[in-house]
């Protein structure tokens, strides 16, 4: 007998009716004799839509307002699935982070999961009846409710899967798998049979949206197996488990792109020891994260300094970095909010080259200018703008052979 613990995701419970479908999924887990807990998204567009409510009151709403309007979200389909599997006589129950008591660190938005309290859950997946909980929450020490960042409730699955030493955790989704590049973007993408925590690392953690990057990191280090597979009709899934070094890894598994980013480029500045943390520095007290970073090479004791943030703190670091640069009276910033990000990723990388070379010329032959470039072992990034995106990641997903 196994214990899994299922997600399903926004668009796999967006109707009362997807609901049902999913209610006769579980009942069918529980039917082979396995145990069950369930982990739910926010029906459809939901959360958008609250989103959307808060900000017609106010452009920049509490924050702890906020997520007391988000957590409704995952409460309604974790209510009804339950209601649902209860009317096919499969003995079900609710519960909000709260309840759980999800333990999170304070900040509101983007709290941490630090500890889930498994009483109740091991009472009821003892007794027969599947607990399902509401994603994307918890509570804080002062017991007010938090979100862990949007599209988190795949770390709630995977944190609960954890917390219950779970066999598997199951990530249901619109899609078969996880693509060699999103199957949205490119129709000829491949649906993944393996991937390695790290190579799914760098795809979450370069935009594909496919995982929230914290339930690979949780997944990663407690060593907890994710497979994500169709909510929609039986299929294999993608299985993301540590790297097997017996197998022989494709050099470049997949493409991720990221168009939430803003380049800002600041010229002639010092080539000084500690300008670069005087750049920087007010930007990350802001809390605003930078991306991508480059220094140019010094040229008549000057250098220039380019980087990415979000796109949502374009407006909010370019007012930081005008200040900034009245501390620099020589040098000039130029920035850029309509740019994108991609990134190609591999293990096999570690050891082949030509990989870097490729990506180049594939670049050149499109004649899509490079604008910055980071690399990490198994990963290379390049900003490019984003009108190129699309023609930039089809011609590298044909260039490195990744078509199905
Ligand atoms: P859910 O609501 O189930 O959490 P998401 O919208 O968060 O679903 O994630 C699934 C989507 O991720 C797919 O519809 C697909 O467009 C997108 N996606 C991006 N990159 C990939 C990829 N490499 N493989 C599969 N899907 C991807
Ligand atoms: N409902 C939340 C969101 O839309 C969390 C999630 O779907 O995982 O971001
Ligand atoms: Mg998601």
């Amino acid at each position: 007998m196994a214990l899994i613990v299922q997600k399903y995701g926004g668009t796999s419970v967006g109707s009362l009716t997807l609901i049902q479908s999913v209610a006769a999924q579980v009942a069918r887990v529980r039917e082979c004799g396995d145990k069950i807990a369930v982990v739910v998204s926010a029906m459809g567009d939901s959360t958008d839509r609250l989103v959307d409510l808060a900000r017609e009151l106010a452009p920049e709403p509490d924050a702890r307002e906020m997520d007391a309007l988000l957590a409704t979200g995952e409460q309604v389909s974790a209510a009804l699935l339950a209601m649902a599997l209860r009317a096919r006589g499969v003995a079900a129950r609710s519960y909000t982070g709260a309840q759980l008591r999800v333990q999170t660190s304070e900040a509101h938005g983007k709290a941490r999961i630090q500890a889930i309290e498994t009483e109740h859950l091991r009472a009821d997946l003892q007794s027969g009846c599947v607990p399902v909980v509401a994603g994307f929450q918890g509570v804080n020490a002062r017991g007010d409710t938090t979100t862990i960042g949007r599209g988190g409730s795949d770390t709630t699955a995977v944190a609960l899967a954890v917390a219950l030493q779970a066999d598997e955790c199951q990530i249901l989704t619109d899609v078969d798998g996880v693509f060699t590049t999103d199957p949205r973007m490119v129709r000829d993408a491949r649906c993944l049979q393996r991937l390695s925590f790290e190579e799914m690392l760098e795809l979450a953690g370069q935009g594909s949206r496919v995982l929230h990057l914290r339930a690979v990191e949780f997944a990663k280090k407690y060593n907890m197996p994710i497979r994500v597979l169709s909510a929609f009709h039986p299929s294999a899934g993608t299985l993301i488990c540590a790297e097997e070094p017996t197998v022989e890894a494709p050099i470049v598994a997949g493409i991720a792109f990221n168009r939430d980013e803003a380049e800002f480029n600041c010229f002639g500045l010092p080539d000084l020891p500690g300008t670069a943390y005087r750049v920087l520095k007010p930007i990350s007290d802001a809390n605003i994260d930078v991306d991508m970073i480059v220094v140019s090479a010094a040229r008549g004791g000057k250098t220039d300094l380019s980087f990415t943030v979000h796109r949502d703190d374009y407006v909010q670091t370019k007012r930081i970095a005008a200040g900034l640069m009245q501390a620099f009276p020589e040098s000039n910033v130029v920035s850029n909010d309509r740019v994108a990000k991609l990134s190609v990723v591999g293990v096999g990388m570690r050891s082949h080259a030509g990989v870097a070379a490729q990506l180049f010329e594939t670049m050149a032959r499109e004649a899509i200018n490079v604008r910055l470039v980071s690399t990490s072992e198994i990963k290379i990034s390049v900003l490019v703008e984003e009108i190129h995106l699309e023609r930039a990641v089809r011609a590298l997903h044909a260039a490195y052979g990744l078509s199905g």
